[in-house]
């Protein structure tokens, strides 16, 4: 099982605003909605910022 992804619960994407659609990759160190595709690298200096 190398599929370690996590449902971000209660988080909204910034691109599509679609509710519980962002996932954290942990194997990737990113984090993907799966409503429009839009990535983004998890960055510690700025958590809780961008979502
Ligand atoms: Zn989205």
């Amino acid at each position: 099982m190398r599929d370690r992804s996590y449902l971000l619960d209660g988080l909204r994407c910034s691109e599509c605003l679609n509710d519980n659609t962002l996932w954290l990759d942990l194997a990737a160190g990113l984090v993907e909605c799966r409503g429009c595709g839009q990535g983004a690298l998890i960055d510690p200096d700025h958590e809780g910022d961008a979502w």
